[in-house]
C-alpha cells in the first residue's frame, strides 16, 4: 500500500500548472489527464459514486454513511492545479529528521533555503520534510490537500466499525487562476458543510476571506506632434499617474496586513494615444469594499470633468466575496473544526485570509466552506515544502471532524 508521502510525491511530479491565458475548462490539458487518473485511482481505492465531469473538470466521490440516523453530509475539497511557476520535471526531495539548519535544495545551482530568511523552518526540527530540487515549485499547494483527504477517507473505508455520516469529496481545477470553483456543482455535491484543505501551517482555520474585484482602466489621449502640442495633446501616461495618485498612498499590499484592504496596480501600459491599467481591489469589510470601488469610479468622474468625457473609463468586475458573510450565519463547520483541533491538542489559529479560496465562492453557492491547514508552506515558488508530521495532523483533524459530526 502506498504511503501518503509517496502518493504526494507521485502527484507532485505531474505538471498540472493552470494557465490564466487559456479559455478552456480546465485551462490546461494536463489537468484533465490528472483528473482522469485521480478518478480511476479513487475507484480502485473503494470510493463510491466516482465521477469526473468534463464540463467543470471536477472529480467527485462518496464514502456512504454507515449510520442509522441522519447527520449532515460533510464535504472535503482540494484543487489539483498548481500556481504560475516552473512546474517542468518536478523532483521532490525527502529530508528525514530535519536538523533545523539551512537546506541545500540544489547544489549545482546553489539554491539554499536559509533559516534566516524562513525562520518558520525552526518549527520543523525532527520532521520529515518534502522539498523541491530548487528549480520548480512543489505543488503541495494543493496536492497535500488531496492526499490528506484521500488518506482520511481511506481510514473510514478500511474501518467500517467507525461510525460516520455521508462524506463527499471534490478535487477541482484552476483554483490558482481564480475560476475553478465557478462551475462547481454545489447542489449535486449534496454537502451541508464543506472544508477546503488549502491552508498552510498547523492549526490554521480560516473562514474570512477578502471581498475582491478587478478594475480595468482604459485611458483615451490625444496624440499630436510635440512641436505643436500646446493645449491639444493629452498624454495617457500623465492621466495614469494622476489617476493612481488619487488613490490612498498607503493602501497598497506592501503597506497593509490583517484586516487592512488595498488597491494594487498590477500592470500598466501606455502610449500617448491610449493607456491601460489593471488594478485589483481587496477588503474584508463589505462596506469598505464598496467604498473602494466607488472611489475609483468617482476619481474617474472627476478626471473626466477636468479633461473631457471618456478620458478615463473604469470597468469593474467582482471576483469573489468574503465567505464570513455566509459562515457567520451558521458557524457549525467552524465550531466542529475548532473542537476537532482542540480534541487533538492543536491550537486553532483563526485569522482572516488575505486572499480567497474555492470556499469563498462555494460558500456563496450555499455550502459554508472554511479552510483548513495542510502542513505545507512557502507556496508558489521553489522554497515550497511540506511536513509529513503536520500532514498527518491534517488527516487527524479531518477524521475528528467527521467523528464529531456523527455524534
Ligand atoms: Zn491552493
Amino acid at each position: 500500500m502506498e504511503t501518503m508521502v509517496e502518493r504526494l510525491i507521485r502527484y507532485c511530479k505531474v505538471n498540472t500548472r493552470s494557465d490564466a491565458t487559456s479559455t478552456a475548462v480546465p485551462s490546461t490539458v494536463s489537468q484533465v489527464e490528472f483528473a482522469k487518473m485521480l478518478a480511476k485511482e479513487l475507484e480502485e481505492l473503494g470510493f463510491s459514486e466516482v465521477t469526473h465531469r468534463l464540463d467543470n473538470g471536477f472529480v467527485v466521490a462518496t464514502v456512504p454513511s454507515n449510520l442509522d440516523k441522519p447527520v449532515d453530509t460533510l464535504g472535503f475539497i482540494a484543487h489539483f492545479d498548481t500556481a504560475d511557476f516552473n512546474s517542468e520535471n518536478i523532483s521532490p526531495q525527502i529530508i528525514e529528521n530535519y536538523d533545523g539548519q539551512d537546506i541545500l535544495l540544489n547544489k549545482n545551482m546553489d539554491v539554499v533555503m536559509q533559516v534566516e530568511k524562513f525562520p518558520n523552518l525552526r518549527n520543523y526540527v525532527g520532521h520529515t520534510l518534502i522539498t523541491t530540487d530548487g528549480t520548480t515549485l512543489l505543488g503541495a499547494d494543493d496536492k497535500a490537500g488531496i492526499v490528506e483527504i484521500i488518506e482520511a477517507m481511506l481510514y473510514f473505508i478500511s474501518h467500517p466499525e467507525v461510525k460516520h455520516g455521508e462524506l463527499r469529496i471534490a478535487f477541482g481545477p484552476d483554483e490558482e487562476i481564480g475560476r475553478g470553483a465557478n462551475l462547481f456543482d454545489a447542489k449535486g455535491f449534496r454537502a451541508k458543510y464543506a472544508y477546503t484543505l488549502d491552508g498552510s501551517v498547523l492549526g490554521e482555520l480560516e473562514y474570512e476571506s477578502f471581498n475582491a474585484a478587478s478594475a480595468k482602466v482604459t485611458l483615451h489621449g490625444v496624440s499630436v506632434h510635440p512641436g505643436t502640442a500646446k493645449d491639444k495633446m493629452v498624454n495617457t501616461a500623465k492621466l495614469a499617474f494622476e489617476f493612481d495618485s488619487m488613490l490612498p498612498e498607503d493602501e497598497v499590499p506592501e503597506k497593509t496586513e490583517g484586516y487592512q484592504g488595498f488597491f494594487l496596480l498590477s500592470d500598466m501600459k501606455t502610449t500617448i494615444e491610449e493607456g491601460h491599467m489593471n488594478y485589483i481591489v481587496r477588503d474584508h469589510d463589505k462596506q469598505k469594499f464598496l467604498a473602494r470601488k466607488q472611489m475609483m469610479l468617482d476619481n474617474a468622474k472627476a478626471m473626466n470633468e477636468k479633461y473631457g468625457a471618456n478620458r478615463v473609463v473604469v470597468d469593474m468586475k467582482d471576483s469573489y466575496y468574503n465567505m464570513a458573510e455566509v459562515i457567520s450565519k451558521d458557524f457549525k463547520p467552524v465550531e466542529l473544526a475548532k473542537q476537532a483541533m482542540e480534541n487533538l491538542g492543536i491550537q486553532p489559529i483563526i485569522k482572516p485570509i488575505r486572499g480567497g479560496t474555492d470556499g469563498s465562492k462555494i460558500s456563496f453557492m450555499g455550502i459554508p466552506t472554511p479552510n483548513l491547514f495542510t502542513g505545507a508552506e512557502n507556496f508558489h515558488g521553489k522554497y515550497e515544502f511540506a511536513s509529513k508530521q503536520i500532514m498527518e495532523k491534517a488527516v487527524d483533524v479531518i477524521i475528528e471532524i467527521v467523528k464529531l459530526n456523527a455524534m
